[in-house]
């Protein structure tokens, strides 16, 4: 049986062609969406999914997320005590998935087509084929995410030529592609996007308002608040798109805000991010040479895409409504499932993809003016944007951030997180300056990254001249036959967590996290909570553990959802 694969950057998804369809898959705790998420547990067990998503708070140092984003690169996670490559992280969450469809199925999953983005560079697909392998599935394909989207809705089946457009917000980035069917092979003509513009930009927006509200910015430096003010943005978020208007309130230290807006407020406030996605469709178009109005369809994608407001804009982008009907944030699953569908019956889709773009954003690391005169640092200013066609040069001028500095140091980054620390660090340069007004002290760095992938950062300080030079390969990450069966002893060594327990231990970790947010008298109600449960988990009789779980669950559901709760009132 083959299974098509969405491994995505938060989420991955697993689907079967069964009874003539596509059918997604449900995890060990009944989901579709699994959070592409590893951790340790106390016991060295290892933890795939939402168990491993609660305890990216409580336990930092043993949970790891965003691992896609390193895919071909030689950059290491650390769990306890032993370091991961993003390929055995990976390879952990595909074998997730493959228990999960083989207990599905009733038979064992050997071979898999695995989705990628339609950006991926050769070695971010090799990294993906290691992936698989590690995790013991053939990997039969890998398929381009839009394409997996496009297949989904039957677009393959027709036999005249068509053109069409795949938009795809997720949740951290805008991802368009234009593709073109014909006699049986698709072809990605073309794919630009926007790797600082998702779904999660909407929610801050909505967070925003509690400043606005009443809530002081210095709030903004207590992570556990800033946390539950996301879940609450989150939560209004898809209201708005649900009902129409959401309200909610929250407290920080002796400060209150009251949060309430409707859709015509929300859409107002978003229009800035709104705007923002003209620009990469009007590129995709541009490189592929189409007009919107040659487009036979357009294709949503991505979880962001079911909210009202951009259903509506890219019915009028493209004078035309986007294909609708499936869950946008299942379709690049469904559309692998297609694709193994089409396998088992061999007559695969044959695809062709250009890339000779640079695949990932390059940049540098930038410090932000806070209010009062506070500075924040590691922000990340991206300089050669992901998708960019090469070869490509690129400057922008920085200045120093206080008057007296004696050197600039410039450290080069890749990747698509707004935070330097989730990136690649590639190098750094430093270079003199002379101390004296920060505005006279511009230096001008230039990217230029090649068809070989070589990049080459200078400086330059504008006043005298003066530069200095970096060069940085990339694409060195390869691993060698030898390594990957290496790795795959050591991932088989794992001791992995029994997946029919997995929801117990999901409840445990979520109620830990809470344990973590709240204070006061909720806190200790949750902590007895916890060990309750851990008193009837050890009894190990499974009717009680059933039950209690039930009422555990409920419990936990009431206290997030209770205001009274919630730990901003203070107790
Ligand atoms: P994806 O990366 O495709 O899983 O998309 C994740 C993004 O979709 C996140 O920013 C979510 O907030 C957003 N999302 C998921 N469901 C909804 C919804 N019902 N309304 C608005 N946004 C949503």
């Amino acid at each position: 049986m083959i299974v098509g694969i969405d491994l995505g950057t938060t989420n991955s998804l697993v689907a079967v062609w069964k009874d003539g369809g596509p059918r997604l898959v449900p995890n060990a705790l009944g989901s579709f969406l699994t959070p592409s998420c590893v951790g340790i547990d106390a016991d060295g067990h290892v933890l795939v999914g939402e168990a491993a998503r609660e305890r990216l708070q409580t336990h930092p140092g043993l949970s790891a997320a965003l691992f896609k984003r390193y895919m071909g690169s030689a950059r290491l996670m650390r769990l306890g005590d032993r370091d991961f490559r993003p390929e055995e992280l990976s390879a952990l969450v595909l074998r997730a998935l493959k228990d999960d469809a083989e207990a599905f199925l009733g038979e064992p999953v050997t071979e898999a087509i695995i989705t990628v983005p339609a950006y991926f560079s050769d070695a971010q697909r090799k990294a993906t084929r290691v992936a698989g392998e590690l995790a013991g599935l053939k990997v039969e394909r890998l398929l381009n995410e839009p394409t997996a989207a496009a297949l989904a809705y039957g677009m393959h089946e027709g036999q005249r030529e068509t053109q069409f457009l795949v938009f795809d917000l997720g949740g951290g980035t805008f991802d368009v592609s234009i593709l073109e069917m014909f006699e049986g092979v698709m072809e990605v003509r073309a794919s630009a996007g926007d790797n600082m513009l998702g779904g999660e930009d909407f929610a801050t927006l909505i967070a925003d308002l509690a400043f606005a509200r009443g809530i002081r910015e210095a709030a903004r430096m207590d992570a556990g608040f800033m946390q539950r003010l996301a879940a609450r943005a989150e939560s209004a978020k898809r209201e708005l798109g649900m009902h129409g208007k959401a309200s909610f309130e929250i407290q920080w230290q002796d400060q209150h805000a009251n949060v309430e807006l409707d859709a015509n407020a929300f859409e107002k406030m978003a229009e800035p991010l709104l705007n923002r996605l003209w620009r990469p469709i009007e590129r995709a178009l541009r490189d592929a040479r189409i007009r919107a109005a040659d487009l036979d369809n357009v294709v949503l994608a991505g979880g962001a895409t079911r909210m009202p407001m951009i259903r509506a804009l890219a019915t009028r982008m493209f004078g035309r409504f986007p294909a609708v009907g499936l869950n946008p944030d299942e379709v690049v699953a469904l559309g692998a499932a297609v694709q193994a569908g089409l396998k088992m019956k061999d007559k695969a889709l044959d695809e062709t993809v250009m890339t000779d773009v640079c695949p990932y954003t390059l940049g540098t690391e930038v410090v932000r003016a806070l209010e009062k005169g506070q500075m924040a640092e590691g922000y990340y200013a991206p300089i050669i944007e992901r998708n960019t066609v090469v070869p490509v040069s690129k400057v922008e001028r920085f200045y120093p951030a206080h008057a007296q500095q004696r050197e600039i140091l410039i450290r080069v980054y890749q990747g698509e997180s707004r935070m330097v620390r989730d990136n690649i660090r590639l190098g750094e340069i430093k270079i003199p300056i002379e101390p004296g007004p920060a505005h006279a002290n511009g230096v001008d760095v230039r990217f230029t990254y090649d068809v070989n992938g070589l990049l080459e950062v200078e400086v330059r300080v504008v006043a005298t001249g003066e530069a200095r030079r970096l060069v940085v390969e990339s694409g060195q990450a390869h691993m060698s036959p030898q390594e990957i069966a290496r790795r795959l002893d050591a991932l088989s060594a794992l001791k992995i967590h029994p997946r029919d327990t997995l929801e117990n231990r999901t409840l445990l970790a979520r109620a830990e996290r809470l344990y973590e947010q709240l204070l006061g008298s909720a806190r200790e109600f949750v902590g007895q909570m916890i060990s309750r449960f851990e008193q009837v988990l050890a009894t190990q009789d499974p009717r009680l553990i059933a039950r209690d779980a039930i009422q555990f669950r409920d419990a936990l559901k009431a206290i997030e959802a209770d205001s009274h709760f919630a730990p901003d009132r203070g107790e």
